[in-house]
């Protein structure tokens, strides 16, 4: 089994219960186990344009799927939840990122793993640390080092 970590974020469409649904859509993908969920948290939009706030929570799953099959499943829930893929970063009913993979680093076409991003967004280190203070990224960096190196963009506990 595999250990890691999915960022979800909405901001469209009722939010929190596009988390909700898509916790219980995490927990049946095939040869996976959903651990854990971190709280809820409401952040500032960062893409282009007026957005409204995002809700953001990070889940801890266990697998024995591949890292692509992973993202496979991912997307399709993502689909099912009516995600567009229209403007980089706009607004969305349903986005999962596959945080980490286990220790793996990756670099494919279709998936960066650890995902690039997280250095610079709270809203994912955060509820990370609420599930994993202690997590050390493959590179050897530790959470909290990047904890405290990043940038602090409005963020509240729901
Ligand atoms: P960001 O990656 O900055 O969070 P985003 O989540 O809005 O932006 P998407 O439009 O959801 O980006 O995804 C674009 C592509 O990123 C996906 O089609 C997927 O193949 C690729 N991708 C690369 N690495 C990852 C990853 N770790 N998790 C999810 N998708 C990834
Ligand atoms: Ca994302
Ligand atoms: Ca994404």
């Amino acid at each position: 089994m595999t250990r890691c970590y999915i960022g979800l974020g909405s901001n469209l469409a009722d939010p929190v219960g596009q988390l909700r649904s898509a916790l219980d859509a995490m927990a049946q993908i095939a040869r996976t186990r959903l651990a854990e969920c971190s709280p809820f948290y409401t952040s500032a939009p960062v893409g282009p344009g007026e957005q409204p706030d995002y809700v953001n929570a990070v889940a801890e799953l266990e697998t024995d799927l591949g890292a692509e099959a992973l993202l496979d499943a991912l997307q399709a829930i993502e689909n099912a939840h009516g995600r567009e893929r229209t403007v980089r970063w706009g607004a969305r009913t349903l986005d999962l990122d596959v945080l980490l993979f286990g220790n793996q680093t990756l670099a494919t076409e279709r998936l960066e793993v650890p995902h690039p991003r997280i250095p610079e967004r709270n809203f994912v280190l955060v509820p990370l640390a609420d599930l994993a203070p202690d997590l050390v990224m493959p590179d050897g960096t530790p959470l909290r080092d990047l904890l405290e190196q990043c940038p602090a963009n409005r963020l509240h506990r729901l």
